[in-house]
């Protein structure tokens, strides 16, 4: 097991000096693009709620996976069957800690509710009619009006998990510790007061963050994640179909790939060919609350 691990972490490394410095540079330039898309629509979604599914929590407060997981994981008596390295510098990938399936990927998407023009309602009806759970990682500042509120309160009612990516979506290595403290309280305190429930995972804007972030994470209970590949930012993917075909064709992509996306109508466009594509090939898309929350490692 050991030796996996080594030789899994060391794949990793290679794989995170060749995209994670492209990939923070083409988020800083892009992600401040305004996105213009057709309005939203909250009565689209509301229907939606008659399939709302009543919620089996654990002990922890953490719900239990409610997505079809009987062919790819064996979960252990808590109701874990994965987990991510404590070190996200070593890896942020999806990892077996009892016999699971190691042919598994998770998705995640960040920015959510984007505004205006948000696909995050969309996207979760999409993927519920398809047996498949994400995390939403959400922008405290999005959570400033009832119908953005209403859309991220829909969401997890409809089973999903969100996680935590900032206030105001900053560069964790250009704040203060005070001030990088009140980018993840304010949104940790927003998203519970909407879902009940503990938030478990923080994803730093643009990947980039320092050993007061690590700290500050373990004060609050949260476990930080990376990605291993995402492209959905970058000018060449801004459209469905580029972005589905790089998707099931990229280098990084294996089994225990944490896969990036954001909440846009493109990703939205290329998502069912994404689900449909990888379970082609042989991967299970695995439900984050069969994911065992670490306390990270302190540096
Ligand atoms: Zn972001």
């Amino acid at each position: 097991m050991k030796y996996y691990l080594l030789v899994f972490s060391l794949l990793f490394l290679v794989g995170c000096q060749t995209t994670d410095n492209s990939a923070v540079e083409d988020q800083v330039e892009n992600e401040s693009v305004a996105v213009v898309e057709e309005s939203h629509s909250v009565q689209d979604a509301t229907a939606q709620q008659d399939e709302q599914y009543e919620k089996e929590v654990r002990a922890d407060g953490v719900p239990v996976a409610w997505t079809d997981y009987s062919t790819y994981a064996e979960p252990n008596e808590e109701g874990y069957a994965y987990e991510i390295h404590p070190d996200s510098d070593i890896s942020s990938e999806i990892l077996p800690i009892t016999g699971s399936s190691s042919d598994v990927l998770l998705f995640s998407f960040d920015d959510a509710p984007q505004t205006p023009g948000s696909h995050a309602l969309e996207m979760a009806e999409l993927m519920k009619s398809k047996d498949v759970n994400a995390i939403f990682f959400v922008n405290g500042m999005y959570l400033n009006s009832e119908e953005n509120i209403d859309i991220i309160k829909q969401v997890h009612d409809m089973g999903f998990e969100i996680g935590n990516h900032t206030e105001t979506h900053e560069n964790m290595r250009e704040l203060t510790y005070e001030e990088q403290y009140y980018q993840l309280k304010t949104t940790n305190d927003k998203i519970e007061e909407i879902t009940g429930e503990p938030v478990r995972w923080f994803r730093p804007p643009f990947g980039l963050y320092n050993s007061e972030t690590v700290s500050i994470c373990n004060d609050l209970g949260l476990q930080l994640m990376t990605w291993s590949f995402g492209y959905d930012w970058m000018d060449e993917y801004l459209e469905a179909d580029p972005l589905a075909e790089v998707s099931l064709d990229n280098e990084y992509l294996r089994g225990g790939a944490n896969i990036l996306m954001h909440d846009r109508s493109w990703t939205y466009g290329a998502l069912e060919r994404m689900i449909d594509g990888y379970r082609e090939m042989g991967y299970h898309i695995v439900d984050p609350y069969l994911i065992q929350h670490q306390r990270n490692v302190e540096y």
